[in-house]
């Protein structure tokens, strides 16, 4: 008999050589219908694989992320499979499943695949899953695996083996179909019931623009059709809610060619958007004893040797610029913290004047590949709302807590309900990967789990996913289209203190090494506002939208009534225009509307003679007549009710 160890703590006995749908199968039949794959000792292994030893053993459906893996990864198998009966001269590379379903790199030779096949291959491959194939694991040796994609010309395998040490080579069969696989199936191919081919690109072999091209062919498949549908909706919406795509169209930012690509420029509207995101929380930092600074968009590079930051960013991202005297290099900066350093090192310290809190949005400026970039999420050149506490060891919780009840605030003004955290600690069992003394990293880490037990977070702990320097809590969010977002990093650091030199004089009158810790509620305002265009659709909270009123004149003989209703407003901190285009009302209605203005006021002689307003809400319609004092009056209630203070 062996003891299998089950995540709830329970151990149970087994036959030896049972397997984990044995297992499953033993806690009920309904769920051993559903479960799809399992992991031995954090091994993943297949369900069938039979267990000869005691262990723990965890077992996943669907709705499990490693058992989307293997059904996504099984569907790669089908998928390659269909291609390979369509193009029997293709050469297959690799076929790894990812976030959202599987893509297979494949080298088709002369031949193309676009949309109009893809029909063609959602039908062969549930042709294929209906077989109900199981897939068999089996072991070959280095020179076995050589010898059956050399007779097939397939380059890509054959480099891929031999970089794997012999003994540690598996291919999996099903059908007639083998593949160069590690494993972690489905039980058969029947619970395939659903596929969908998603889009086919192009793709460098291992990346590498220097390699061949070839076609990466993205799939996604469930368990139910249901599924599919719905997924499919999301994507569909995802499209429409794309922050390119409504940037583009509520003129918010945009790119130029002649600028350059990854540089961001912010338009009128979208300036305005981002100015009040950062006065909104300048304000709430003000609250919170933050100070203000400001530093330049470049530093000498030996600023950045100091820092370490160079050893990260120097090779691979902007070179340093080169002034008329020699040797004087400067770079682009990558990283605030080393100019915030310098700030704090500007004059002595004693700890009754700590904790200082400097907080900048500073712009840094990364390089990253021209394929990498997209929108705002992924840039050259992004401003940070950046902010650096220097604090004493005894500070440290209180410090972490206040701005996790800042990122708390963040996050609810701007309607991110549904977010959880992470925690990344040290992995205990390889400290010596890490700076700075157990006792400091101890009551850091504390720190941080303190903190977020006392603040009711729901937070997950990563052993191991600590910098080096030191741990760190993050912010997860879900936006409204259940997508996750990594948001707010909050970063404790022993080690830039230690490579600045910062003091602090002691109650002791010694000098003591003050602890940093780096914060960031949005990250960067550029993907920050990507996130919520997408989230919001582009209908911003009432109190963030760049217009939040257009004034509406029925015809050209209202204009100067108008200008009158739009100077009284905008005396009360309202931001509004007038549409004074020579159009018909409801055109004007229609286009206020698409672009997403909240209150649309139309005016004509009606209101003129009774110095009133008819007040449209924008995806609601007519919300009836109010005197303009009466709508100020309305308007500042529900900005209030969407803007809580700090
Ligand atoms: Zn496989
Ligand atoms: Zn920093």
């Amino acid at each position: 008999m062996i003891q299998i160890t089950l995540p709830d703590g329970s151990i149970k006995e087994f036959q030896r050589g049972s397997t984990p749908m044995d297992v499953a199968k033993s806690i009920s039949e309904g769920f051993a219908r559903n479960v799809i794959s399992a992991k031995f000792n954090n091994n993943t292994i297949e369900t069938s694989t039979q267990l000869n030893e005691n262990g723990s053993l965890v077992l996943y459906t669907f709705n499990d992320a490693e058992g989307k893996k293997a059904f996504w990864h099984s569907s790669a198998h089908i998928l390659a499979q269909a291609i390979t009966s369509f193009y029997p001269n293709v050469k297959l590379t690799i076929g790894p499943a990812i976030d959202n379903g599987y893509y297979y790199d494949v080298d088709l030779g002369e031949e193309t695949i676009s949309e109009k096949d893809f029909t063609a291959i959602e039908k062969k491959m549930l042709e294929f899953a209906r077989e109900k194939y199981v897939f068999k694991m089996r072991e070959v040796s280095k020179k076995e695996a050589l010898k059956f994609y050399r007779s097939q010309n397939n380059a890509y395998k054959v480099e891929l083996i031999e970089n794997l040490d012999d003994g540690d080579i598996t291919f999996c069969d099903h059908a007639d179909f083998t593949d160069l696989c590690r494993g972690g199936h489905i039980p058969n191919t029947g619970i395939i019931k659903a596929v969908k081919v998603t889009s086919a690109a192009g793709a460098y072999w291992r990346g590498d623009e220097k390699n061949n091209q070839l076609t990466r062919i993205y799939g996604i498949s469930f368990p139910k059709q249901k599924m599919l549908t719905e997924y499919l909706e999301l994507l569909e919406e995802a499209k429409k809610r794309d922050h390119r795509k409504l940037g583009k169209e509520l003129e918010l930012f945009a790119f130029s060619q002649k600028v350059g690509q990854g540089l961001p420029l912010w338009l009128p509207k979208g300036a305005a958007l981002r100015e009040r995101l950062e006065m909104f929380l300048k304000k709430a930092q003000k609250k919170a004893g933050y100070e203000t600074v400001i530093t330049p968009h470049i530093g000498q590079k030996e600023l950045y040797i100091t820092s370490g930051h160079y050893t990260k960013y120097g090779k691979d991202s902007f070179q340093p610029i080169l002034t008329p005297k020699e040797g004087e290099e400067f770079l682009l900066k990558p990283m605030n913290c080393p100019h915030h350093c310098e700030i704090y090192n500007n004059k002595p310290y004693s700890y009754k004047d700590l904790p200082v809190r400097f907080a900048e949005f500073g712009t840094v400026y990364r390089y990253e590949q021209s394929g990498e970039l997209h929108g705002l999420t992924r840039v050259r050149g992004f401003t940070q709302d950046d902010a650096h506490i220097f604090c004493t060891p005894d500070q440290l919780d209180e410090e972490f807590k206040s701005v996790i009840d800042l990122s708390l605030y963040v996050l609810r003004v701007l309607g991110f309900d549904n977010y959880t955290a992470q925690v990344s600690l040290r992995d205990k069992e390889n400290s010596d990967k890490y700076i700075g003394s157990d006792e400091n990293w101890r009551k850091a880490e504390n720190a941080i789990l303190n903190a977020a037990n006392e603040k009711g977070l729901d937070y997950n702990v990563e052993y191991g996913e600590a910098a080096f320097y030191g741990p760190k809590l993050d912010f997860m969010i879900k936006d409204a289209l259940g997508r996750s977002w990594q948001l707010g990093t909050i970063q404790v650091d022993y080690t830039l203190p230690e490579r600045f030199d910062l003091t602090y004089k002691g109650s002791d009158n010694q000098l003591h090494r003050p602890i940093m810790i780096h914060r960031a509620p949005f990250g960067s305002m550029e993907r920050f506002i990507a996130i919520l265009i997408e989230h919001t659709g582009g209908k911003f909270p009432l109190w963030l939208t760049p217009e939040q009123v257009i004034i509406l004149p029925i015809s050209k003989k209202y204009q100067i009534y108008a200008e009158k209703v739009l100077h009284l407003i905008e005396n009360s901190e309202i931001r509004a225009l007038i549409d004074d285009r020579n159009e018909k009302t409801g055109r004007k209605i229609r286009d206020a509307e698409l672009n997403k203005i909240p209150f649309m006021l139309i005016v004509g002689e009606q209101e003129e003679n009774n110095g009133t307003v008819s007040v449209r809400k924008q995806g609601k319609g007519d919300i009836g007549t109010f005197t303009i004092n009466e709508f100020v009056s309305f308007l500042n209630k529900e900005v209030n009710s969407t803007l809580e203070q700090f």
